[in-house]
Order: C-alpha cells, then structure tokens, then sequence
C-alpha cells in the first residue's frame, strides 16, 4: 500500500511518525474521511475545502495548495486501485520539542493520506440501530474536525457498552449531534437538524442531505431539538461519510415508527443514494 506523506507517495514500511509529533502529543491536529464509490472520490472539493477551514481556524498551514492536494489525493486513490472504500487524511501541526506554545515557522505541518476499508453498512441501513442520549462534554469548537476526539470516543463507548449503535449528544437541553454523525428528526414531513454552528461538526453528508431535500421535495429547517421533545418526532436518523443516511428506530425508550425506518427517511436515503457515483441504487 501506499501513503501520502506530504505530497509524496512512499510505502507503508516507509510512512514512520516521529515520537515528538504534536498530533502524537497534544492531538494538535485535524483530519477527514473520504468515501470513494466505484473508484470516484465522492465530495472530494468539498472535504478539502472543510480540511482548509479547519487548519485555518487552529492556524495550520497546509503543506501545499488544495489544488495539489486533490491532485495527490487522486494519485493515492488510483495507485492504490480503490474501488468502494474510504480515504483518511490528518495534518498535524508538526514536530518540535514538546511545549504548549506553538512551534516556529520553520516547524511545518505534516500530511499523511492511506486507504481504509469503507464498506456500505446495508443491513443496518435497512433495519435502523438503536441510539441512546448522552451529555455533550466536549469543547465548544465542534465545528473544527480536530484530532482531539475524546469527548466524541467516550460517548460512543458508553454506546456501545449499553449495545447501542450511537450516542446522540445533549448539550443545554438541545440535542446537537451524534459522537460521529449528525443527528435530524422528522416531523410532519419536515426534517430537522442542529444549525451549523460552533456546537456541531458541518458534516458533508448533512450538506448532501439538504440536496437532497431540495430533489426530493422534503422540507428542511435548522433548529436546535430540545430533549424533551424528542417523543413527539416521527422519526430520527443520522448521518456521515461512512453510514450516509441512517435510520435511528430506537433513541433511550423512544420507538419511532414502529421500530422500523420510517418513509421521509427511507425516501431520503434513495434520493442520496441517486447523488452517488456509479449508480449506487439497491
Ligand atoms: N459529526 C461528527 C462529530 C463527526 O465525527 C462526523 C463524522 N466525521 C459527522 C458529524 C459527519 O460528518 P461527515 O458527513 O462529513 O462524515
């Protein structure tokens, strides 16, 4: 296999992280996850614009353009011959001696890109999963796709210890998204969701989903979903580059739509589908 290191391609044995790295050390970083369907990359402006957005706002600068970038990006999806899988990316502020304070300029931010497997999640896609709702303890710049994932981590172990597919976050009483998707409920037809502010990650499968609102005639409004009225929502799912468009049929001791995915959902996963690279219908 091959890694992008910067803007190089070298071989797996080759790509070594320095024990000084300030991603290795502080999580003084960010990242993205890629999806490439039949050897397209799917959104790929889009993730490198919010990979630029994110180094700007923690002050990284990118070891090259975007435009060269995406050049490279494409480059690791062909020599690697990915078909349907995903791509991972992060850049770290770089290496230097550990010390709070950024480094000098000299020290420059280190890229590394490599595939990973990324295959659709079918079955689930069609039963729905249980979530259940846990606070929101993480920082408030959830807007920025930092290595610091902590908060997001434990959230989702906590899930998954009780058996649960996900952990939709509380902060303030407003539902804001899950440890590692977005979150939407379904009212009268309308879907729901936070608005993108600093409390949620953008994520790009949302952005899709709005499209795809607009193909499908699905209304769509941002607003903050307060806890407490989560029982009087039709139906809820949840969204990311790898699940796009998931059905939530249980959340704590709610049941939606009989335990089944409900019909806004499951007309908004055929329309995101329809946006996908090579056809991607079932
Ligand atoms: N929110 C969080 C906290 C996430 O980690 C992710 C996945 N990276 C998302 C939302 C969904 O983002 P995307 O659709 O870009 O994968």
């Amino acid at each position: 296999m091959k890694i992008l290191m910067n803007t190089e391609l070298v071989s797996r044995s080759d790509a070594k992280v320095d024990i000084e790295d300030r991603g290795y050390q502080f999580g003084d970083g960010i990242y993205e996850v890629i999806r490439v369907y039949d050897g397209e990359i799917f959104t790929l402006d889009e993730h490198m614009e919010r990979l630029e957005r994110s180094a700007k706002e923690i002050k990284i600068t990118l070891p090259c353009s975007l435009s060269e970038l995406k050049e490279r990006v494409k480059e690791l999806v062909s020599v690697n011959a990915v078909h349907d899988g995903g791509i991972y990316m992060q850049v770290t502020r770089g290496v230097s001696a550990r010390n709070h304070l950024f480094p000098g300029a000299d020290v420059k931010a280190q890229l590394i890109a490599y595939p990973v497997p990324s295959k659709r999640p079918e079955e689930l896609q069609k039963s729905g999963v249980e979530a259940m709702t846990l606070e929101d303890i993480r920082w408030k710049r959830c807007d920025i796709k930092s290595l610091n994932l902590l908060g997001n981590i434990l959230a989702k172990q906590e899930a998954s210890e009780a058996d649960k597919f996900e952990a939709v976050m509380i902060r303030d009483g407003i539902v804001t998204e899950g440890s590692s998707t977005n979150f939407y409920a379904v009212k009268d037809g309308t879907v729901y969701t936070h608005p993108a502010n600093h409390y949620i990650l953008n994520g790009i499968t949302r952005m899709k989903i709005i499209e795809a609102c607009g193909h499908a005639g699905i209304p769509f409004e941002e607003k903050g979903i307060r806890a407490e009225d989560l029982h009087q929502y039709d139906e809820v799912f949840i969204s990311s580059t790898t699940i796009e468009v998931m059905p939530v049929i249980r959340l704590d001791n709610l049941e939606y739509s009989g335990g089944r995915p409900g019909p806004v959902t499951q007309s908004l996963q055929k329309a995101f589908r329809n946006l996908l690279p090579g056809g991607n219908v079932y």
